[in-house]
């Protein structure tokens, strides 16, 4: 199996956060030839943008999956889609938002998916999370792992 390594970032700030969290969760895992390998802990942050809403409880997760990055992604929809989510707004709330921030360590730019995820330098929960769990991981633009990310 040519399995490629795949961060994902999940984010909800409606219903149930941590049941959310739990079932998107428990759902990728459950996408054909896709395991999960390591969560983060879940830190619990404010909104950006749009501030009058809910806080958001954040997460990232490190899968093995065959799915190639456009598969992965129409699976990820997919699941928004499950779990109820209403595209409103841009930054608005939601019931669970899911992104892929890094495909092994390439560099995509489609119509539809740009990887690295261009909000990772911006989002400190990503960081946060993303040391935690792979603070080797080297960013394949920058060339700094995780750890030094997170520190600059
Ligand atoms: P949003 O609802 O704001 O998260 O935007 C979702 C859309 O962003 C998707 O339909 C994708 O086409 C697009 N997109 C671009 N890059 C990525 C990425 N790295 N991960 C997830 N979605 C992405």
């Amino acid at each position: 199996m040519n399995s490629n390594i795949v961060f994902i970032a999940l984010g909800t700030n409606l219903g149930d956060r941590e049941e959310n969290i739990r079932k998107a969760i428990q759902k990728i895992g459950k996408l054909p030839k896709t395991a999960i390998i390591k969560s983060s802990s879940i830190i619990n942050t404010k909104p950006v943008g749009i501030t009058n809403q809910p806080d958001f409880l954040n997460c990232v997760v490190q899968i093995k999956t065959i799915l190639d990055p456009e598969k992965l992604l129409l699976e990820l929809l997919k699941i928004e889609r499950e779990m109820g989510r209403i595209r409103k707004q841009k930054w608005g709330p939601r019931i669970i938002d899911m992104d892929i921030l890094f495909f092994n360590n390439e560099i995509i730019n489609t119509q539809d998916l740009t990887v690295p995820h261009p909000e990772i330098l911006n989002r400190k929960f990503v960081l946060t999370s993303m040391k935690e769990i792979a603070p080797e991981f080297v960013h394949p633009i920058e060339k700094k792992t995780m750890e030094r990310l997170y520190k600059e």
